[in-house]
């Protein structure tokens, strides 16, 4: 089978060697590669770490078909979630993160499960405070959806087997921000799918999400790929690399001499066949 898969980084920073090690082990395996600039939240995302991310990725060798920018789409995704909302498995929630988290204390700092306040609005409810323009984020009714999808959530996860899909722990996941009219959990399988990715390679801080991806799949008619999720290098204390180790940037690597072909190699070595 011919594999098409593609790195999707949201251009907040510049890439460190963890995103490269993604981008790399995906690249590596797919006959048909492709890029994505996931930069639908337009405050965070800036144009010089997209040019950065491109320079970084071509430095090290990598190449691509083609370069997908979500920013440029967003009537796609509304129509995505016009679909949605067609089939009664959507709300509107008016809340502010501040009530949400005095609603409900987050455990261990984890995103707190909406209590569900607005799904028990009434219609005309929500019109009068549309009317009066309250700022509002679209969420999923998961009861509603997973009843809608009851038998079409199976996926096939490299090393595990086929698995149906258990996104219950999102409860209902927003999937248009108050401030962003969109989600990222939407643009990705929105995304995928158009792309014809036959294969996601992604780290596995993403497995979780898997499940809602593999959910939103089976709601809006869409295939779902196959699924392989990486381990995550870590730095020498074994902490996760993230956006905040500077010294870990390609962009830093690049400045003091590092070479690619070093670079490969390493990820040669810690790579989990
Ligand atoms: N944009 C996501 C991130 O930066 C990755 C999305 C994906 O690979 O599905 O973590």
């Amino acid at each position: 089978m011919s594999i098409t898969s593609r790195f999707a980084p949201s251009p907040t920073g510049f890439l460190h060697l963890g995103h490269a090690f993604s981008a790399w082990t995906a690249w590596r395996r797919a006959e048909h590669f492709w890029l994505r600039l996931e930069d639908i939240d337009t405050t965070r995302c800036r144009p010089e770490f997209s040019a950065a991310i491109l320079e970084d990725l071509a430095w090290l060798g990598l190449d691509w078909a083609g370069v997908r920018v979500q920013s440029e789409h967003f009537s796609e995704y509304d129509v995505a979630l016009q679909r949605l909302e067609r089939q009664g498995l959507l709300y509107p929630c008016f809340c502010s993160r501040a009530e949400i988290l005095r609603a409900q204390a987050a455990p261990h700092g984890a995103d707190p499960v909406y209590p569900g306040t607005c799904r028990h609005l009434r219609a005309d409810e929500r019109r009068e405070k549309i009317a009066a323009g309250a700022p509002y984020a679209l969420r999923l009714d998961m009861t509603a959806a997973l009843r809608a999808a009851s038998t079409t959530r199976k996926f096939f996860e490299e090393g595990h087997g086929w698995t149906t899909a258990a996104p219950e722990a999102f409860g209902d996941v927003i999937l248009a921000r108050r401030d962003v009219p969109t989600s990222y959990h939407l643009c990705v399988v929105h995304d995928d799918a158009l792309q014809g990715v036959t294969h996601v390679i992604r780290g596995e801080d993403l497995r979780a999400a898997t499940h809602l991806h593999v959910l939103l799949q089976a709601l809006l008619d869409l295939p779902t790929p196959v699924y392989a999720h990486h381990r995550l290098l870590t730095d020498a204390s074994g902490k996760r690399l993230a956006k905040r180790d500077q010294a870990a940037t390609l962009a830093a690597l690049r400045a003091a001499g590092a070479e690619p072909a070093k670079i490969l190699h390493q990820f040669e070595e810690s790579r989990i066949a």
